[in-house]
């Protein structure tokens, strides 16, 4: 098998028969042999029925029937278990990503790219989501400890070596795209414009983005946990402050009104900082214990050369 292309779907029984139209010269035209994979999650709608008439209709589509709704970032996770081919294409099934740029993404395969992800120039959605998605993707770049490409979907084309990374790491909450990012190889961007769904209401409701934006940051950023450090030593420094001035106060202007609180406000911060620094300091053993339990592998390698040579030898 030489190209997959991976397809989650969430009740899109209005996408599916434009998808697969729209798919089908693109496969006609791939230069290997070519599998569609749908994954099948959870549609309590004629998904799964039109999965298998297009099975009937062409062998090259396959599909793989998830028990219920598990979500869209798992989706894509259980399809890349199955995938056989050297190049994987990830896309909606809403059209949102054009099938018509799989050639190009592959061209960039060939020239040695191990992921070549979509990056959106525009995109045709409300303002509000646009907004959210812009905030978001800059707060989580800024954040993240690895080098995270802004405005890119999940509509990206993966090389084997990388879907083999990504199916041996055991991280339960997946967010894709950073676990994508978090690999390495050599990475590009294709840019392209964002059209609207072809059909059906989006499927990522307000709440499950904004539960991908938070899995997104906690897993790839340790500035949360860190937040209650950063709050105790800026009331330490504030504390510190005010000590200097109880002190002024007492010997040199012991008549000022603020004199009497004074007192307290400084015990008050004092406590404050030293129980936000303790709270730090165990945020620090939690992360520490999240980035055991994470099991990423330490290092992924896109190369070795030289060692037949020992090999030979011995
Ligand atoms: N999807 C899924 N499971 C879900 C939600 C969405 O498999 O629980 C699929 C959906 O069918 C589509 C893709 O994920 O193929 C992206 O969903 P959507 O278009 O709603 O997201 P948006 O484009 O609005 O970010
Ligand atoms: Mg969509």
């Amino acid at each position: 098998m030489h190209y997959s292309l991976l397809v989650p779907v969430y009740n899109e029984a209005q996408n599916l028969p434009q998808l697969y139209q729209r798919l089908q010269p693109i496969m006609d035209g791939l230069d290997g042999a070519t599998e569609l994979v749908l994954v099948n999650d959870g549609s309590r709608d004629d998904s799964l029925h039109l999965m298998r008439e297009l099975h009937q209709k062409d062998q090259r589509v396959c599909y793989i029937n998830l028990a219920r709704n598990f979500g869209h970032q798992i989706a894509v996770s259980a399809g890349l278990q199955f995938v056989r081919g050297q190049a994987v294409v990830i896309l909606d099934a809403d059209l949102q990503d054009p099938p018509e740029l799989i050639p190009d993404m592959i061209a960039l395969w060939k020239q040695d790219y191990q992921v070549v992800y979509g990056q959106r120039i525009k995109r045709k959605e409300n303002w509000f989501k646009r907004l959210c998605a812009y905030g978001f993707y800059r707060v989580l770049a800024y954040l993240a400890s690895v080098d995270m490409p802004r405005d890119t979907g999940d509509f990206c084309l993966l090389d084997r070596r990388v879907v083999d990374v990504l199916n041996a790491m055991p991280e339960r909450n997946r967010y894709v795209r950073g676990l994508r990012a978090w690999v390495g190889f050599r990475q590009t961007a294709i840019l392209y414009h964002r059209p609207p769904r072809y059909a059906g209401e989006p499927k990522y409701t307000f709440t499950k983005s904004l539960s991908l934006a938070i899995n997104a940051l906690v897993s790839f950023s340790r500035v949360p946990l860190r937040l209650a450090t950063y709050l105790g030593f800026l009331s330490g420094l504030v504390a510190l402050i005010m000590f200097i001035l109880v002190i002024y106060w007492r010997f040199f202007a012991p008549n000022s009104p603020l004199a009497g609180y004074a007192i307290v406000i400084l015990a008050v911060l004092f406590l404050s900082a030293a129980q936000l620094i303790t709270i730090g300091i165990l945020g620090e053993y939690i992360g520490r214990i999240y980035e055991e339990v994470k099991a990423r592998p330490l290092f992924t390698v896109s190369e070795v050369c030289g060692f037949e040579f020992e090999e030979n030898k011995s």
